[in-house]
């Protein structure tokens, strides 16, 4: 292609929209426009890049049996409704472009294709014998993101590839599912990332195990925690760790202190001269269910430690049948405004112990006759309590009091173990004791320095990771809800076993320039550059050069090397920036040495040219490429 020909508009300011690397230079570089927030159109140049991931994608799916096909982008809110997941993507998460047809038929525009496949599967997997199937599309997805933003990494409407897979069994799911482990991993390798698979949380497409593959780069939303030794890297959403054990409470007897001015661990930990360890706090949660109950949730954790939400969310998501529902629609610190709507009284916020009363919340409305309460505020604290908490002892907690705290303080079921001594035992209250929540649960977040779960001697360490795929064993959630069975060789029906898999198509051509670029613009890996090399006319008044440039520009792309040809009338210093700037790898530049049958040969990544007889260029570049994309 002629640079003069093309539609080759490059900036020279970053554009005050974009905050991090990869996005600001794609917009300079002119392979994306924004349209609207979280929607971008893929120039000329983006969109060969993206087709080359597609392709090295598809290559890679190909090889492990997997078939393309291509999936409905419109999908009835009947599918969503079977799957029980249509409240949860239209109101929980909200990430469901909704929308009705002129017939008044809701319809979601699809951000994943779980229920529209498991409904073909449905129709069309009868037997054992059909079974292990996977198939996978490539095609534009549509999530209505909170906060739309770094360009293409978290956009409303993007490219994503993805892989459904059936299976008779567990063992078979697991297979397919290592295969896809090894095909992401190729295609990370292939297109000349560095990445991570680690550890993740299944989130709303639920099933059991799962593993995102991480790029890593500063940018990235994600935290990753892993070990030095490489056996253990997980999101921080997921990671497990063991915490540093409690400082020995040094309170031996139950107290009601007065702390003024300690609503925080660190000024309490001042305020009290102790360790942070030594503390449960007790922190209020609102979470609404899909039926329409808030349930407010008071999880004690130990002082050091922090809540997970994804982890209390995923608590309560287990607990959510007994308040008739499937599903939490929203989880939140409830805010002044917030509290208003059920506080019965002024909370002590910053004091609240594991205690607090119920009296706390506004007795709840009875329904009125012949109809459903809902949005009704359970008038009772659904206490949690995490693992870290469940073995203090003595402990300090908040005493439900605005400037006071209780130090000394036991669970009840721990009133044996904690024998006091004999003088003491006259000033122990009754309410030294506090009940244990039955409710135990896991919602501490990892943290690094902590010790690891497979070998204490291991520390977590931290890093940033931009997620570019994500694979799941699904097992039976979708086929089960939907009634997708198969008849087994024992001819019985049973629930088909599924898995999936999902890449980002466009936000992993971002990552590889958030990982690859300078101060002078985009450094495409070579597999995925949007042309392999550009021959550049320094001076266009120069018959000779632009003979030379023509011969050479038709000869590497009839070699299939995919050029371009920078014959714009422009200064040769322009030509040279916006070489660099658009990331192409290899730059011939026709100079002075043309005299002597030689071009210039520049190598973008190290800067480093070298003078090439005509003759050779082609060979040389296909050598050099070949090299490249084999790495
Ligand atoms: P995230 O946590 O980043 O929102 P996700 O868990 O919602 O991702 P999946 O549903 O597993 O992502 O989708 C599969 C892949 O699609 C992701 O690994 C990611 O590469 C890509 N992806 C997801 N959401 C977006 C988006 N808004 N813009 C671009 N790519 C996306
Ligand atoms: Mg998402």
């Amino acid at each position: 292609m002629r640079l003069s020909q093309m539609l080759f508009v490059t900036l020279r300011e970053s554009p005050a929209e974009a905050e991090i690397p990869s996005h600001k230079l794609l917009l300079r570089a002119g392979y994306i426009r924004r349209v609207g927030s979280g929607i971008y159109a893929y120039l000329p140049l983006m969109w060969r890049v993206l087709q080359k991931v597609s392709r090295i994608v598809r290559e890679e799916m190909n090889a492990t049996g997997a078939q393309e096909c291509l999936l409905p982008q419109l999908q009835p809110a009947e599918l969503w409704q079977e799957s029980g997941r249509w409240d949860t993507y239209t109101k929980a998460e909200g990430i469901m472009f909704a929308l009705g047809d002129r017939q008044q038929r809701e319809l979601g525009l699809g951000p994943t294709h779980e229920e529209v496949i498991t409904a073909i599967a449905r129709d069309l997997i009868r037997s054992y014998r059909q079974l292990p199937l996977n198939l996978y599309q490539i095609q534009t997805k549509f999530r209505d993101e909170i906060r739309p933003r770094f360009g293409l990494m978290r956009g409303r409407e993007f490219i994503m590839k993805d892989a459904y897979s059936f299976h008779p069994d567990e063992a078979s799911l697991k297979q397919t599912y290592q295969d896809m482990h090894q095909a992401y991993s190729n295609i990370l390798r292939r297109c000349g990332l560095k990445f991570r698979a680690v550890d993740a949380d299944s989130g709303a497409i639920g099933g059991s195990g799962s593993q995102e593959f991480m790029v890593l780069a500063d940018a990235g939303e994600d935290q990753v925690l892993f070990t030095e030794d490489g056996k253990y890297a997980a999101n921080v959403e997921k990671a497990v760790s063991l915490p540093v054990d409690p400082v020995p409470s040094g309170f031996a007897s139950h107290e009601n202190r007065a702390t003024p001015d300690t609503d925080t661990i660190q000024k309490l930990c001042k305020f009290l001269d102790c360790s942070p360890t030594q503390i449960v706090k007790n922190v209020l949660y609102q979470a609404v269910f899909d039926q329409g109950q808030t349930v407010l949730v008071l999880v004690s954790i130990r002082g050091d430690q922090a809540v997970n939400e994804v982890k209390l969310q995923n608590a309560l998501t287990n607990l959510a049948g007994e308040y008739g529902s499937k599903t939490v629609l929203s989880l939140t610190v409830p805010d002044v405004e917030a509290q208003t709507k059920w506080a019965a009284q002024p909370l002590p916020l910053g004091y609240i112990g594991p205690g607090l009363a119920n009296s706390y919340i506004k007795p709840a409305k009875p329904a009125p006759v012949g109809r459903q309460a809902t949005g009704a505020v359970i008038a009772k604290f659904l206490r949690l309590v995490d693992k870290t908490a469940v073995d203090l002892t003595n402990f300090v907690t908040g005493a439900d009091e605005a400037g006071y705290h209780v130090v000394g303080a036991n669970w009840q079921n721990q009133a044996a173990k904690t024998k006091p001594a004999k003088d003491q035992q006259d000033s122990l209250l009754p309410s030294a004791f506090y009940p244990l929540p039955s409710l135990v649960v896991d919602v501490r977040t990892a943290q690094v320095g902590d010790r690891a779960v497979h070998d204490p001697s291991q520390t977590l360490q931290s890093a940033r990771g931009i997620e570019i795929g994500h694979i799941f064993q699904l097992g039976n959630k979708y086929s089960q809800a939907m009634g997708a069975t198969y008849t087994n060789e024992q001819g019985e029906e049973v629930p088909l076993v599924m898995g999936c898999y999902g890449v980002g198509v466009s936000r992993l051509a971002q990552a590889a320039v958030e990982q690859s670029y300078d101060k002078d613009g985009i450094i495409w890996p070579v597999a995925i550059a949007p042309y392999q090399a550009i021959v550049v006319i320094p001076n266009l008044s120069d018959a000779a050069q632009v003979e030379a440039a023509s011969k050479l520009y038709a000869e590497l792309n009839a070699a299939g090397i995919e050029t371009l040809l920078d014959d714009r009338a422009e200064r040769a210093g322009v030509k040279f920036k916006d070489a660099d700037l658009i990331g192409i790898p290899y730059r011939i530049v026709t100079g002075r040495s043309l005299a002597e049958g030689k071009v210039e040969l520049v190598n973008r990544a190290s800067h480093s040219s070298q003078e090439v007889e005509l003759a050779q260029v082609v060979e040389k570049l296909k050598q050099a490429i070949a090299a490249a994309c084999a790495g």
